[in-house]
C-alpha cells in the first residue's frame, strides 16, 4: 500500500547522513567520553564537535549547550533549575514551602512538558500565571508585562506550537523579560530546523531542543543555557557536562543531534520554502474540494510545515483511523494526547468548542514530503471526509439547516 507520512511534528525519521555519522559510536568508537585513553578522547572530541554544531544552529556558544535526553528533560531542567521547586515531588502531606515567593509566567498552549512541570512547581508553592492566547494561538506580549510581579523569576513561552505551528512574538517577550531582569526560557522543540533561531535576537536565557523532531534520534536533546544563568542541576551524579547534567554521555545520540543541527542549518533557506509551498498547496487543494473547513491558527505566522484543519461534522479520531487505513498518517492534537478523550488543550485555548476541537486534524510535512504525496493526500482526504460526513447525524442536520 502507498504510505504517506504527514506527522513530522510527532517525530521525524533519522536522516541517513545522521545515521551514518552515529553508527561508529555504537561499535568501533564505543568508548566512554570521560575516559582519558585515546578512544575516550575521540568520543569526547565527537561530543565537542556536536556541541559546536548545535550552538551554531541557534547562534549560541558551544559552552552554553547542555545535552539532555530530549525536549521534556530540557523543559523540566529550565523550570526546576530556575525555581526552588524539585522535579521529584515532596512526600504527601509534607510541604516544601519555598523560602522566598517565586512566580512563573507561561501560556495555556504550552506542551505538557512545560505545563505539567509548572503545575508540579505550583504544588510546591511556586505561583504560576497561565496566559491566554488569541484566536490564532498567540500570546500578547502586553499581557506578559501586565502579570509581572516583583517575585517573577521565570517566563517560559514556547517558540512554535506543536499543534498549530503558530510562532510567538519571542523578541518582544524576550525584551520585556530582559528589561525586568527575569529569566526567559523558550521551548523551541518545534521551531528548530524549521525557522531561523538566534538566541541573542530572541533575548532568551534558556532554550529547549529535541533530536527526534530534527531528523536525529529519539532520546537526545539539548538545553541552551546563556552564560551567567544561575541554573540548579536536575540530576546528581558525576561531573559530566560541567556538573549541569551528570551521566555518561549518549555519544551516538549527541553525534546524531550535532549532525542533524548542521544539516538543518545548511538546508533551512532552501527546505523551508519548498515545504511551505507544499503545505499551502495542501490547504488550497482541500479548500477547493471540501466545503465547511477552516484552518486553525491560519492567520498567524506559522512554521512552514504545519497545518491544523477543522472539518465540520467529523470526528477527528475516526478520520485519523480512516486515513490510516488508506495509507495516510496524520494526527489529532498532540501525539502524546492522542487516544485521550479530552479535546486538545491548545485548540480549546484558541476558543474552539469541544466539538470543533475534536473535528480538527494536524497535518505536518517534512524533508521527505513530495509533490506526489500531497496529490495522494488531496485524493484521500476529501473522499474520507465525504464518507464520514455521510454517516454523521450532526453534519447531516447542520447541512439540512443550511438549505
Ligand atoms: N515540546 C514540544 C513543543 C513538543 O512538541 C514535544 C514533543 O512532542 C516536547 C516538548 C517533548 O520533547 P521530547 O519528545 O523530546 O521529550
Amino acid at each position: 500500500m502507498n504510505r504517506v507520512y504527514l506527522d513530522y511534528n510527532a517525530t521525524t525519521p533519522v536522516d541517513p547522513q545522521v545515521l551514518d555519522a552515529m553508527l561508529p559510536y555504537f561499535s568501533a568508537d564505543f568508548a566512554n567520553a570521560s575516559s582519558i585513553h585515546s578512544p575516550g578522547q575521540r568520543a569526547r572530541a565527537a561530543i565537542e564537535t556536536a556541541r559546536e554544531q548545535v550552538a551554531a544552529l541557534i547562534g549560541a556558544r558551544p559552552q552554553e549547550i547542555v545535552f539532555t535526553s530530549g525536549g521534556t528533560e530540557s523543559d523540566n531542567h529550565a523550570i526546576f533549575g530556575v525555581t526552588n521547586s524539585q522535579v521529584v515531588q515532596p512526600i504527601l502531606g509534607v510541604h516544601s514551602s519555598s523560602p522566598t515567593p517565586q512566580h512563573i509566567i507561561t501560556a495555556t498552549i504550552e506542551h505538557e512538558a512545560v505545563l505539567n512541570a509548572c503545575q508540579a512547581a505550583e504544588r510546591q508553592g511556586v505561583s504560576v500565571s497561565y496566559l491566554p492566547v488569541d484566536h490564532e494561538g498567540r500570546v500578547d506580549p502586553k499581557s506578559v508585562r501586565e502579570v509581572i510581579r516583583p517575585e517573577t523569576i521565570l517566563i517560559t513561552i514556547m517558540h512554535a506550537n506543536n499543534e498549530l505551528g503558530t510562532v510567538q512574538l519571542l523578541e518582544e517577550i524576550g525584551s520585556i523579560a530582559k528589561e525586568h531582569k527575569i529569566y526567559f526560557h523558550t521551548d523551541a522543540v518545534q521551531s528548530a530546523g524549521k525557522i531561523p533561531i538566534d538566541v541573542k535576537a530572541l533575548n532568551v536565557d534558556l532554550l529547549s531542543l529535541s533530536g527526534h523532531k530534527l531528523y536525529a534520534p529519539k532520546g537526545v536533546g539539548a538545553l541552551y543555557v546563556r552564560s551567567g544563568t544561575r541554573l540548579r542541576q536536575l540530576l546528581y551524579g558525576g561531573h559530566h557536562q560541567r556538573g549541569h547534567r551528570p551521566g555518561t554521555e549518549n555519544v551516538a545520540g549527541i553525534v546524531g543531534l550535532g549532525g542533524a543541527a548542521e544539516i538543518a542549518r545548511n538546508s533551512l533557506s532552501s527546505g523551508a520554502p519548498r515545504v511551505s509551498a507544499l503545505r499551502d498547496q495542501l490547504e488550497h487543494g482541500l479548500f477547493e474540494r471540501i466545503p465547511q473547513i477552516r484552518v486553525n491558527g491560519g492567520h498567524a505566522p506559522r512554521t512552514p510545515n504545519t497545518t491544523n484543519i477543522q472539518f465540520a461534522g467529523i470526528d477527528g479520531e475516526a478520520m485519523v483511523i480512516a486515513l490510516d487505513l488508506k495509507g495516510l498518517a496524520c494526527s489529532v492534537g498532540a501525539a502524546c494526547s492522542s487516544g485521550a478523550v479530552e479535546p486538545s488543550h491548545v485548540l480549546t485555548a484558541i476558543g474552539l468548542s469541544q466539538e470543533e476541537a475534536k473535528s480538527s486534524l494536524r497535518f505536518s510535512l517534512g524533508h521527505h514530503t513530495t509533490q506526489s504525496e500531497i496529490d495522494f493526500a488531496l485524493e484521500v482526504i476529501p473522499a474520507t471526509v465525504a464518507q464520514l460526513r455521510a454517516l454523521s447525524p450532526t453534519y447531516r442536520k447542520e447541512a439540512a439547516s443550511h438549505v
